[in-house]
């Protein structure tokens, strides 16, 4: 068998289902089947016209070479300066690396610090590629599960009670991928002050949905100085900027992690694209009031999808305050019969919308929570009011 041949670490990880879901509905798509696709995070917006014009300049002016491993520096010096503008956090070029998108960035870090043993420490749900990441690096990981009742949030006592003398890393999203929660200032501080006492615990907080929050204003929990040697803040322009492919994500870390990120870099990709990131230099120095008018669309997209989930049986939801994704509870279907079919679990409600309503979205398994359903709002309002309705039919 060809597959034992395999590294026991691949053995042990599955496909993005993110990903797969979305290739499934764009391969239906080439066959002629009119889908929805409200499965991928990607915004539907084309990128800023100033961002685009700094990279045509930047091929004009030469920029075709490897850069430094962590990118750069004026580019470093602009994220320093962005993450004290939006985040108020105090970081120099050296604690800055740059890479091939948010995800390699996580990437790195997983790899700078973990050991076979070692247990990190993830709420659920989570973002489908943390687990995986983990289990690439042959760790453990520890699900600390949330309900939505508590708006799938972890509280202190969740966090101290995960916690053994393993535990090497936490890592969490907010605004949240696939909730939509947003952790409040106080919510962080306490969680902060679990962290406090355990200072040997690093803290991965994956920020990339920091502009798409509807309610209060993000918080980054590299805020608390008395924890602040201890997190790792990942950011991107995949979101934000709607440049999903053109891959530039960024840390901003202690030193010595920075450091490893780099050293591990430099031996698996060389650098980031050297033409994203000049354009990442004028995106990230521009105010987000230039970007604010994405936002503003996600905030309609997402009371109509409120509108509109209500008007579904069966659905139990929780209002999201963040990022693009709504989660709703779908169990009320488990165990009943549609078109001759009984429904077991997300996977298959997933698979039924696929087929009946030729809409595309995500198992909550995916993410850890196997009662719920990923839809995406990044896509447009008329398409959201068409997959809604044939969603509302089959389900009738
Ligand atoms: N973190 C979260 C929570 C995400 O949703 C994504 C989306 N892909 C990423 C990281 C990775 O982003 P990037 O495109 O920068 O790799
Ligand atoms: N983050 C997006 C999502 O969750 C993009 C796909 C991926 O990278 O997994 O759908």
């Amino acid at each position: 068998m060809k597959k034992n041949r395999l590294s026991h670490r691949l053995q042990n990880i599955s496909y993005s289902q993110t990903i797969a879901m979305s290739a499934k509905a764009r391969e239906l798509k080439n066959k002629g089947y009119d889908v929805i696709n409200l499965s991928l995070g990607e915004p539907d917006f084309y990128p800023p016209n100033f961002v685009l014009s700094a990279a045509k300049k930047a091929i004009d002016e030469g920029y075709h070479y490897y850069t430094p491993v962590s990118g750069y520096l004026e580019l470093k010096k602009v994220i320093c300066e962005k993450l004290y503008r939006d985040n108020r956090l105090k970081y120099t070029p050296s604690q800055i690396v740059v890479s091939t998108g948010a995800k390699q960035a996580i990437m790195n870090v997983l790899l700078s610090l973990l050991n076979k043993d070692d247990e990190v420490i993830i709420p659920a749900p989570y973002w489908v590629s943390y687990l995986q990441m983990v289990n690439i690096c042959e760790s453990s990981p520890v699900i600390i599960p949330t309900t939505m009742n508590n708006d799938f949030k972890i509280n202190p006592e969740q966090l101290e009670k995960a916690i053994t003398s393993k535990t090497k890393l936490f890592i969490f999203s907010t605004p949240s991928n696939p909730t939509g929660s947003v952790y409040s200032y106080k919510e962080l501080r306490n969680l902060a002050d679990v962290f406090k006492k355990h200072p040997k615990i690093m803290i991965i907080a994956d920020e990339i949905y920091e502009h798409i929050c509807y309610s209060e204003k993000h918080t980054s929990i590299a805020i608390f100085p008395d924890i602040h040697h201890q997190v790792i803040t990942v950011n991107g322009l995949s979101k934000a900027f709607s440049m999903t492919g053109w891959r530039i994500g960024y840390i901003g870390a202690p030193e010595w992690i920075a450091q490893s990120c780099d050293k591990i870099q430099g031996q698996m990709t060389s650098c980031a694209n050297s033409i994203a990131q000049i354009a990442a230099i004028t995106a990230l120095s521009a105010h987000p009031d230039r970007i604010e008018y994405m936002i503003k669309e996600f905030e309609k997209r997402r009371n109509l999808v409120l509108n509109l989930i209500k008007e579904i049986d069966g659905f139990q939801f929780s209002k999201p305050n963040g990022a693009f994704y709504i989660f709703p509870k779908v169990s009320d279907f488990f165990g009943k019969k549609l078109y001759g079919k009984t429904i077991q679990n997300s996977d298959e409600f997933s698979e039924f919308l696929l087929e009946k309503a030729q809409v595309a979205t995500v198992s909550g398994s995916a993410f850890g929570d196997n009662e719920c359903l990923r839809i995406s709002y990044a896509s447009s309002e008329n398409k959201i009011i068409e997959a809604f309705t044939r969603i509302k039919k089959a389900l009738k």
